[in-house]
């Protein structure tokens, strides 16, 4: 299959263009020996590129990974591929450590925070040029490689020329116009110091098709690869690194991975890297390319888009505080359909049958997350939450961190209202740890505003006739303060504990349901339900709350009057609300 010829270009001049140390492929065979791990153990890696932030997308494959290295008991590698010098991004690599420590994915060998472990390093391509350039000047020994000084005009043209003529694109055959190029030629470039690149010299050709076997997407037939595809960039750069195909295919077959899945934008490269194991005398990898997120845009499908999506960003659910779990789940359920069926202690446990994933791209759908985010949370004791809001606030909300450490009582009866094991349906209101604050803050007196406003918007929100005056207001916070009545430690106790915002609404004039009060709204200042809102935002800031006589248990009695009285000493309104119209 392979091209056997000999190189048209002498070994003196191929060797002089490498360092005469430079090692031979039997160096780095016996150097990164074969693994010995038992038969089945799988041997898997993510490598990811750091030229930017990393995608959601790359913390799913990373842990698809590592499952199936841990549940065959094989190992999983994480390898830098950092060729594209000229792309990579400061910054990206804490990045990636970052969302591999927040989805707890641990690679058994790696190079990272200046730490490297493993035996078949160096992990970060850019460290191992050397090893390339031995398989590249043994690539062109053989006559499998070759030197092309082509500018980058002169490849405009010859594209054009294809386009012109119908002929398909690319660097291949005829239009190859270096690879059959004579010693003296290429001496002569050598000479005038001019830059070349290596190209492979594709065995493939016309319109050949090939078979492989894809462990996700099964038989797949693609046109060979005909093109005579670069391998070793540009001898302008001070530190020459090969493309992603050639140092893939070295990387992976000296780190002896024994399958590699990844992205599957990299399929119709299968193909060339095919040719490039052949040529190389190696022996094939097995390939999974896993689908792409997707995303509803209108009335379309597209890709879960990095520039686009905020969500398409790790960083966003570390910064929203998603529990990771949740989130593997939800990534686990979109890409296999059959976890989405299990409870996600299971499905995580679950192991990972390639076969069982879609080739179809998944919906991402943030939605879907948050309520598998919910529902796990509310699973969580009070303390377990307290614990990880606060391991998220650490980085988020420093204020929050100290009220959940002075005030961990009020935090802790703040989460035993309507949640913990004990109740049938819990509340499920917490999504991410970044609700927190909005949806328990009022529960803390540091953190909590008291309402001192009677004429807050807020409660001219809750009756849009206008019946909730200044004085209304007051008249039911001093009302309710005056009678209070605490609810007993028994939370089963006292279900009529309500009536005595009833009996004060109705003492005041309310009517007794909302059906009257539409009937006649002049008549009252309100119903019952615009007084017991007044009274719950003055407890909690928000016409919306858990059960009020759970917050108020968990308050306790002085802080309870303390927000209700908080608004009858608000001196500005009172000396002006005399002036205001009164309801009969
Ligand atoms: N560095 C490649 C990327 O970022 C990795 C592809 C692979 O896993 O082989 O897409």
């Amino acid at each position: 299959m392979t091209v056997a010829a000999a190189s048209p270009l002498s070994r003196d001049l191929i060797d002089s263009l490498f360092p005469p140390a430079l090692p031979e492929p039997a160096h780095w065979e016996e150097r990164y020996p074969p693994r010995g791990l038992p038969a089945g153990a799988e041997v898997t890696r993510f490598a990811p590129s750091p030229t930017g932030w990393l995608h959601i997308g790359g913390i799913f494959t990373a842990s698809v990974n590592l499952a199936i290295a841990r549940q065959s008991g094989g190992t999983y590698l994480l390898r830098v591929e950092d060729t594209d010098q000229s792309r990579f991004e400061e910054g990206a690599l804490a990045q990636f450590e970052a969302g591999f420590g927040y989805f707890g994915i641990r690679a058994d060998e790696s190079e990272l925070e200046g730490i490297t472990t493993g035996n078949y390093g160096p992990y970060v391509q850019s460290e191992r040029a050397q090893i390339y350039a031995s398989y590249v000047r043994e690539l062109m020994r053989q006559g499998k490689a070759y030197p092309c000084f082509a500018t980058r005009e002169e490849l405009a043209q010859i594209t054009a020329r294809q386009k012109a003529t119908g002929a398909l694109p690319g660097y291949y055959g005829d239009w190859a116009v270096w690879r059959d190029a004579p010693e003296d030629q290429v001496r002569a470039r050598l000479a005038d110091g001019d830059p070349y690149v290596v190209r492979f010299r594709s065995p493939g050709v016309g319109a050949r098709r090939v078979s492989y076997t894809d462990a996700i997407r099964g038989e797949l037939t693609a046109d060979d690869n005909r093109n005579d595809v670069v391998i070793l960039k540009s001898s302008e750069n001070a530190l020459r690194l090969p493309t992603y195909h050639l140092a893939h295919v070295v990387d992976d077959h000296l780190m002896r991975v024994t399958l590699v899945v990844r992205g599957e934008e990299w399929i119709s490269s299968v193909p060339l890297h095919h040719q490039l194991f052949d040529a190389l005398g190696f022996e094939r990898i097995r390939y999974a390319h896993i689908a792409q997120l997707m995303k509803q845009d209108g009335g379309s499908r597209r890709k879960l888009s990095k520039r686009k999506d905020p969500e398409a960003s790790v960083a966003y659910y570390i910064e929203q505080g998603f529990p990771p779990e949740a989130v593997q789940y939800y990534l686990r359920g979109l890409a296999n359909g059959r976890l989405a069926e299990l409870p996600l202690p299971e499905a995580l446990a679950a192991p990972i049958r390639l076969e069982d994933f879609g080739s179809a791209g998944p919906l991402a759908d943030l939605v879907k997350l948050e309520d598998i985010s919910a529902d796990y949370v509310a699973t969580l004791s009070g303390e377990e939450i307290i614990e990880r809001v606060s391991a998220w606030a650490q980085t988020y909300d420093q204020n929050l961190v100290k009220t959940l450490d002075t005030e961990r009582s009020v935090a802790l009866a703040a989460l035993t209202v309507e949640r913990g094991p004990l109740v049938q349906n819990p509340r499920k209101d917490l999504r991410k740890w970044s609700d927190f604050r909005p949806v328990y803050g009022f529960f803390f007196p540091s953190v909590f505003e008291p309402v001192t406003d009677p004429s807050d918007e807020r409660f001219a929100d809750l009756d849009p006739n206008g019946g909730l005056t200044p004085d209304v207001v007051r008249s039911l916070a001093d009302g309710f303060a005056k009678g209070y009545v605490p609810p007993s430690a028994d939370p089963d106790a006292d279900a009529d504990w309500f009536d005595q915002v009833r009996s004060l609404a109705t003492s005041l004039g309310f009517a007794k349901n909302k059906k009257l009060y539409k009937k006649d709204p002049g008549a009252y200042p309100g119903s019952i339900a615009e007084a017991s809102g007044v009274i719950r935002i003055l407890i909690t800031g928000s016409k919306q709350s858990p059960d009020l006589k759970q917050v108020c248990a968990a308050l306790g009695t002085d802080e309870v009057l303390r927000r209700v009285r908080a608004v009858l000493l608000h001196a500005a309104h009172r000396a002006s609300s005399a002036a205001l119209p009164r309801h009969r």
